[in-house]
């Protein structure tokens, strides 16, 4: 995990700590909702695979382990 300097306050996604201007951060893509990869789900009818949702978000040096 690569951290860097944020250049803006931000928040922890995991501790909802504040960041502040000039700590290091890292960034961590979290899944969201609970569907697998592939899996095929019927919608009106139609056959549509489903992907699975990713988001970055914000995490203090803490929640990711670094020391
Ligand atoms: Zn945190």
């Amino acid at each position: 995990m690569k951290l860097k300097k944020t250049r803006k306050a931000r928040n922890c996604y995991s501790c909802k700590s504040s960041i502040s201007k000039g700590d290091l951060y890292g960034q961590k893509s979290i899944a969201l909702g609970s569907k697998v990869n592939g899996q095929t789900e019927t919608a009106e009818g139609m056959y549509t695979v489903v992907h699975q949702m990713r988001i970055p978000v914000d995490m203090c040096q803490v929640c990711l382990g670094v020391k």
